[in-house]
């Protein structure tokens, strides 16, 4: 069985950060990540709010955190982990690439875009219905376009698709957004943006029952559209800790500013633990403080 003294789950910010931080401190560590490394920051098109980058494309920040990562000695391992146990002071991890044993743990395992559950949202994914902006917005160019959702994502998202779009239409459920007011006040001053607020998007439907051609709201109007785009939120990875940690009732794993979780020397880093704030810079930031307790961790073990 592989031996290594931090195992990192998850190649996102946070995972990276981690990683980087832990092999820099001298330790052994393997980062396992089941997709390229990156994390959601692949499926933001531009961040202009990391600190001292100014604008940056999200797959060029992945690269660079995961050059970086390597470049300290990390291990980028792709393959999937499936299972978690302690046994004594050992973890032990099932992944695809075999059995491994870490003297710490450190979960940043992220969340992914959470459905709507619309009639016809499962039906025409793919067919128009889509959660990422930048994989399927340019299929969309000249196209009328609605966004769901008022948070930050719905927000950056629908100014990225205006660009593409002729028109874009938010449909918000409340009459105001949840999203940072720089984001609404640059919605707002977009020409080709029209909003639907305080309504909800009931119904997907086609006329060729093909692709989109309308999105039905709970007030019975129809928007004819050829795409829409579902920001509704996120929702933890976090399956296969279920039965291993404390989980809240959403499934995020309990951790405190320290990354502790209710695992002695297992830590959660980023979206996947409870944050008040989830952003690629908190997501390092927690990376950084889960390396440096593992660091304290297993050197409590030696003493
Ligand atoms: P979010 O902040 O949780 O917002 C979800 C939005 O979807 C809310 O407006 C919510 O409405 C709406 N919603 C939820 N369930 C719904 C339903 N069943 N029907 C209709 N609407 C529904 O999620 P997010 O925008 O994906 O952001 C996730 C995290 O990533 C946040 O912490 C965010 O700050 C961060 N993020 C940051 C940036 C950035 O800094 N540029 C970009 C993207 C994301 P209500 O408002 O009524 O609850």
């Amino acid at each position: 069985m592989k031996q290594i003294d931090i195992a990192v789950i998850g190649a996102g910010p946070a995972g990276l950060s981690a990683a980087a931080y832990a092999a820099r401190a001298g330790y052994t560590v393997s980062c396992f990540d089941q997709l390229a490394p990156g994390g959601q920051l692949l499926l933001i098109d531009e961040i202009e709010n990391y600190p001292g980058l100014g604008l940056i494309k999200g797959f060029q920040l992945a690269e660079q955190m995961e050059n970086q990562a390597s470049g300290f000695g990390v291990e980028i391992v792709y393959a999937k982990v499936s299972s978690i146990k302690k046994e004594g002071e050992s973890f032990l991890l099932e992944t695809e690439d075999g059995e491994v044993e870490a003297k710490s743990v450190i979960a940043a395992t992220g969340a992914a875009h959470r459905h709507l559950g619309a009639e016809g949202e499962e039906e025409y994914q793919g067919k128009g219905v889509s959660y990422c902006a930048t994989c399927d917005g340019p299929f969309f160019r000249g196209k009328d376009i609605v966004v769901v959702g008022g948070g930050d994502t719905a927000l950056t998202d629908a100014l990225y698709l205006a660009k593409l779009a002729n028109t874009v239409t938010i449909v918000h459920r409340r009459n105001e957004f949840r999203g940072q007011k720089i984001l609404s006040d640059r919605v707002l001053a977009t020409k080709n943006i029209k909003l639907a607020l305080s309504r909800q998007v009931v119904k997907i439907a086609s006329d060729d029952g093909k692709k989109v051609s309308k999105a039905i709201l709970d007030d019975g109007s129809i928007l004819n559209c050829d795409a829409v785009f579902i920001f509704v939120g996120i929702t933890p990875n976090s399956e296969i800790f279920n039965s291993f940690c404390e989980l809240d009732k959403n499934g995020f794993i309990v951790a405190n500013d320290k990354m502790e979780t209710s695992v002695k020397g297992f830590f959660a880093a980023g979206d996947v633990r409870t944050t008040a704030f989830r952003q690629v810079v908190t997501a390092a930031g927690d990376g950084a403080m889960a390396a440096h307790m593992a660091d304290e961790y297993i050197s409590s073990l030696r003493k």
